[in-house]
């Protein structure tokens, strides 16, 4: 990348000095032909005898001259102008189409290693489930294991497959009345089954909506993973269903590392995770924020990200209500 940025400015500034030479060039070429037109002026009208033909001829070949000049200096600032915009716009694209194809090489390593890793462990934990006679207290260990290993990848494919569909537009979510208090209380207790850990919950009863409850249950699948994947296990994660009308505003805060207001944007873009992919340790696609946005607009709602006090992050799923 860096290579090609040093060429580009090389070619770039190689192209900008031949445009300079080539209208200084012209401008020496037209002083020329001014001074010759003099010349033969002088040699064709006497001065002293015909001042005002000759005034009169001189001026308008200073008038010459000068639209000359106007005309080079205007038709160069074009070529100029047209050749800085024409760069942007192939540098632009340039570095987009490097960001994305950089993007999606991370989330092909990404997928892989996440399809793996949940494959090997449950080979794992099955395997030492058929070698050795174990207790019903390690038993029930493996098999957790396996069960919370299968969920990821659920949780994976689900979200390869509903993206996809999305995309390609052959998704038509079902749009029916139900209660996100509901479904919400259920998720949450479902998530404290799953993980040992402190959540706090405040659900205000009665919130209806009208849209997919699988889909959303996805969408708010993914913000809970994620505060449970980037906030330590002592840290508490607090659910909070408020009713503000028009609007019904679903939240998640945790006290994890927090959003920088940089990415607060670009966290919901397609394959983004924030830093650099040999240093980030927590696993991950960077397409579960992508897809619940998607999933959200489709129900005509918002997702954003706030700070939370005194750390951490609050996302917040705003929908109508029905
Ligand atoms: P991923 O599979 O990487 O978790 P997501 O789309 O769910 O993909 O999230 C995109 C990025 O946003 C993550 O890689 C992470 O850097 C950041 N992120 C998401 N949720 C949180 C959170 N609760 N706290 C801190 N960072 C987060």
């Amino acid at each position: 990348m860096r290579v090609f940025t040093s060429l580009y400015i090389l070619i770039l500034v190689y192209i900008i000095a031949a445009l300079v030479f080539w209208e200084i060039n012209l401008q020496k070429q037209s002083g020329r032909i001014y001074a010759q037109e003099v010349i033969t002026l002088r040699n064709q009208v006497d001065s002293t005898r015909l001042p005002n033909i000759y005034k009169h001829e001189m001026d308008m070949l200073n008038q010459k001259l000068k639209s000359r000049t106007m005309q080079y200096v205007g038709e160069g600032a074009t070529f100029l102008i047209v050749i800085l915009i024409g760069a942007a716009v192939v540098y632009g694209s340039f570095t987009r189409r490097m960001m994305v194809s950089k993007q999606q090489n991370n989330f092909m390593l990404a997928v892989t290693h996440e399809l793996k890793s949940p494959v090997a462990a449950i080979k794992l934990n099955l395997q030492t489930l058929e070698k050795h006679q174990l207790n019903e207290e390690k038993r029930k260990l493996l098999i957790d294991r396996c069960i919370s290993e299968s969920n990821r990848l659920n949780d994976l494919c689900n979200n390869m497959l509903f993206t996809s569909q999305i995309e390609g537009r052959q998704y038509k979510p079902a749009m029916e009345i139900f209660s996100l208090s509901a479904l919400a209380e259920e998720m949450v207790a479902e998530i404290a089954l799953r993980y040992s850990r402190r959540f706090q919950e405040e659900i205000a009863a009665g919130c209806k909506v009208v849209g997919d409850a699988p889909m959303l249950r996805i969408a708010i699948s993914n913000l809970l993973e994620n505060a449970i994947k980037y906030t330590p296990a002592s840290q508490p994660i607090t659910i909070t269903l408020a009713h503000k009308p028009p609007m019904v505003v679903l939240s998640i805060a945790d006290e994890g590392p927090g959003i920088p207001d940089g990415e607060k944007r670009r966290i919901f873009e397609k394959f983004y995770r924030i830093g650099n992919e040999d240093t980030r340790k927590t696993k991950g696609t960077g397409l579960g924020l992508y897809l619940s946005s998607k999933i959200v607009e489709q129900h005509r709602g918002r997702i954003t990200v706030t700070d939370n006090t005194p750390l951490g992050s609050v996302f917040h799923i705003q929908l109508p209500l029905a």
